[in-house]
């Protein structure tokens, strides 16, 4: 199937129809076990934790699209990650982007830390930094780009190559871009993992988590992992993810287009301070995100000029959901300082740009011109309340 166009691909990743009757997609194997008609030699399926068919053709169908030897589904983003994570053990330790998603932050700040991984977080826009940061210890740099909320751009080939020279497994959470605009595999990353609750499923219906192994040696390691820990994904989720999978491509081509007119008329307002967004020409990423990626994606943060300002807009507009989460046909905005990164210390927090006036927007599929008319109503009544 690779040597069609990844449209293609996205429907037709070769488990596709149901071998049994050939229905139009996998159907959702609600089981736990598998008669087994000669019980001294087990067949294909034994227990439904190890393989069930629905879970395994989401697998096969990621483990295509990254460009890998071996895929995997989980039961939630964070799933996938730890699991990925347990693959190390007591003693190693990792380099890892400080600006990765804030669960991954806290699960090696508390669980791995207290059971002996190390970690060492480091600015890793800054090749210069991860490279002081590995020890003898390390066995793997972690990284995420664009990163969250800020948006900041990791260069993947400068990474993938610096671990490849220290004889480290580079790793990186694509769930901003997914494999439709970026395939980190290729440009020499070992493990790809998704939180398939983003821009995989889609629809703000589901928690998933995905991993993919370059290699059948590391797929091993992992596959170890996630049936002797089990946070697998259930059928009924396998069935919805791969689902999302076949309009991920249409989807996310309309979004990152509404985002880049959205992100250019917000660059033009006067309530608006600095816009984050990997297609704007003055992103300082922009030249290596445009490298490494085929698209900007459809999530753009921006910084208005008070708190007043961002509470304002999320309180008066009407189309978006205010909440978490990103990546869904629904326009999403959040609000970092008390959402994603309410745990992080407030100084800290400033530091890295992610001041009480900074707002991050997940562009939808609603028409983008009711998407600006209606943050431009509610940019006018925010300024129009925190007037003296
Ligand atoms: C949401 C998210 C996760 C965690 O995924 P869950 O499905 O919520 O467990 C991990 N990484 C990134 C970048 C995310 O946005």
């Amino acid at each position: 199937m690779n040597e069609h166009d990844f449209q293609t691909r996205l429907i037709h990743s070769g488990l596709d129809r149901d071998p049994l009757t050939g229905a139009s997609a996998i159907p959702i194997y609600q089981v736990s076990t598998y008669h087994q008609p000669d019980p001294e030699h087990l067949g294909r399926y034994d227990y439904a934790r190890s393989d069930n068919p629905t879970r395994e053709a989401l697998e096969h169908a990621i483990a295509g699209l990254e460009g890998g030897a071996r895929g995997f589904a989980f039961a939630s983003g964070m799933a996938a990650i730890s699991s990925v994570l347990m693959i190390f053990q007591a003693g190693d330790h990792l380099v890892v982007g400080e600006d990765i998603y804030g669960g991954t932050y806290r699960i090696l700040s508390t669980v791995f830390q207290r059971w002996g991984l190390k970690t060492t977080f480091v600015d890793s826009t800054n090749l210069a930094q991860v490279r002081a940061a590995i020890t003898p210890e390390t066995k793997a740099i972690f990284v995420e780009t664009p990163s969250n909320p800020t948006l900041k751009i990791t260069d993947l080939a400068g990474i993938a190559a610096m671990a490849k020279e220290h004889h480290l497994l580079a790793i990186t959470d694509n769930t901003f871009m997914t494999p439709f605009l970026q395939r980190p595999l290729e440009l020499g990353f070992d493990i790809v993992v998704h939180s398939a609750t983003k821009f995989i499923g889609g629809h703000s219906d589901l928690i998933a988590g995905l991993a993919v192994a370059r290699d059948a040696e590391i797929g091993r390691r992992i596959r170890h992992v996630q049936n002797a820990f089990g946070a697998i994904l259930g059928p009924q989720d396998s069935f919805l993810t791969l689902r999302g999978l076949k309009t991920l491509g249409v989807r996310l081509e309309r979004q990152q287009q509404s985002a880049a007119g959205i992100a250019r008329w917000l660059s033009a307002q006067p309530e608006v301070k600095t816009v984050y967004y990997p297609g704007l020409n003055d992103h300082p990423g922009h030249a290596v995100h445009r490298r490494q990626a085929d698209g900007d994606g459809a999530v753009i943060s921006f910084e208005l000029h008070s708190r007043e300002l961002a509470v304002g807009l999320m309180k008066n507009v009407r189309i978006p959901l205010v909440a978490v989460s990103l990546g869904g046909v629904e326009s999403i905005l959040s609000y970092p300082a008390t959402m994603s990164h309410a745990a992080m210390p407030a100084a800290e927090r400033e530091r890295r740009g992610i001041t009480s006036g900074l707002v991050r927007l997940s562009v939808g599929l609603e028409a983008p011109a009711d998407l600006t008319a209606d943050l431009d109503q509610a940019l006018t009544a925010a300024g129009k309340e925190g007037a003296p």
